[in-house]
C-alpha cells in the first residue's frame, strides 16, 4: 500500500514508542513486590479470621469464668448464712447437724468450683498467649508490606511514568500519520499482541522471523513500500526509509 517516506519514519518511531510502552508495562506487571503484597494482604486475612476465633473462644472463656465466680459468690453468701443459723440454734442439736451437713455440701461445692475456674483460668493463659502470637504475626505482615508497597511505589513510578512518556509519543507520532494508516495499524498491534509493525529483511519478516516465498514476496513488492507478512500479519515494510 501507499506511504510516504514521512509516513514510515513516523510509522517506526510510533511502532518503537509502542514497545517501549509495552515493555515497561510488562515489568511493571511483573514487579515482584505486587505478588509480595498480594501474599501478605492473604496471610492478613487468613490471621484475622484466626484472630476472631480466638476472641470468641476467649468470649466463651471470660463468661464460663464469670459464671463460676456468680456461682461461687452465690454460695459464699449461703455459707455465711447457715453458719449464722449454726451460731444462734444453741443446743439444738438436730438443727446444728443438718445446718453443719448443708454447709459441708456448700464446700464441697465451692471446692468443686474451685477447681473448674483453675480450668478455665489456665485456658484463658493459653488463649492470651495465642492472641499475643497472632500480634506478633500481624505487625510482622504490617512491616514486610509497608516495605513491599514503598519498593513498588518506587520501581512503580519509575515505570508507570515510562509507560506514560512512552505512550505520549506514540500519540505524537500516530497524529502525525494519516487516519486509515493509523487504523489499520491500531488494529493490528491489537491481533498482534502490541507489535503491529516489521520490516522486510531478505525474504524474511523481522518480528516473526518466517522466511517468505517467492509468490508471496512478489505481491509484497507489488505493495510497496508496505505490505502485510503472509505469516504473522504484521504490516511489513518492504523499502524502509534511507536515513538523509
Ligand atoms: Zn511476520
Amino acid at each position: 500500500m501507499y506511504a510516504s517516506r514521512e509516513d514510515l519514519i513516523n510509522l517506526i518511531a510510533l511502532s518503537k514508542a509502542d514497545r517501549v510502552a509495552l515493555a515497561a508495562q510488562k515489568k511493571l506487571d511483573e514487579l515482584p513486590q505486587r505478588a509480595q503484597i498480594l501474599a501478605a494482604r492473604k496471610k492478613r486475612a487468613s490471621i484475622l479470621e484466626k484472630q476472631q476465633s480466638v476472641a470468641e473462644m476467649r468470649k466463651s472463656a471470660e463468661q464460663e469464668f464469670a459464671k463460676i465466680s456468680d456461682e461461687d459468690a452465690m454460695l459464699a453468701d449461703k455459707q455465711s448464712a447457715v453458719q449464722a443459723t449454726i451460731n444462734s440454734v444453741h443446743g439444738d442439736f438436730r438443727s446444728v447437724e443438718a445446718h453443719t451437713k448443708e454447709l459441708n455440701g456448700l464446700q464441697k461445692r465451692r471446692s468443686a468450683l474451685d477447681t473448674q475456674l483453675e480450668q478455665v483460668d489456665a485456658r484463658l493463659e493459653k488463649i492470651k498467649a495465642v492472641e499475643a502470637q497472632i500480634e506478633t504475626i500481624l505487625s510482622q505482615i504490617q512491616v514486610e508490606e509497608d516495605a513491599a508497597v514503598e519498593s513498588f511505589r518506587a520501581e512503580g513510578g519509575e515505570l508507570k511514568a515510562k509507560v506514560a512518556s512512552a505512550q505520549a509519543s506514540a500519540a505524537q507520532y500516530a497524529s502525525t500519520l494519516p487516519d486509515e494508516l493509523v487504523k489499520l495499524y491500531q488494529k493490528t498491534a491489537k491481533k498482534c499482541a502490541g507489535v503491529a509493525l516489521g520490516v522486510l529483511e531478505g525474504n524474511k519478516c523481522s518480528v516473526c522471523r518466517s522466511s517468505i516465498d517467492e509468490s508471496h514476496l512478489i505481491d509484497l513488492k507489488a505493495s510497496r513500500p508496505l505490505g502485510v507478512c503472509p505469516s504473522c500479519k504484521r504490516l511489513l515494510i518492504t523499502d524502509p526509509p534511507i536515513e538523509r
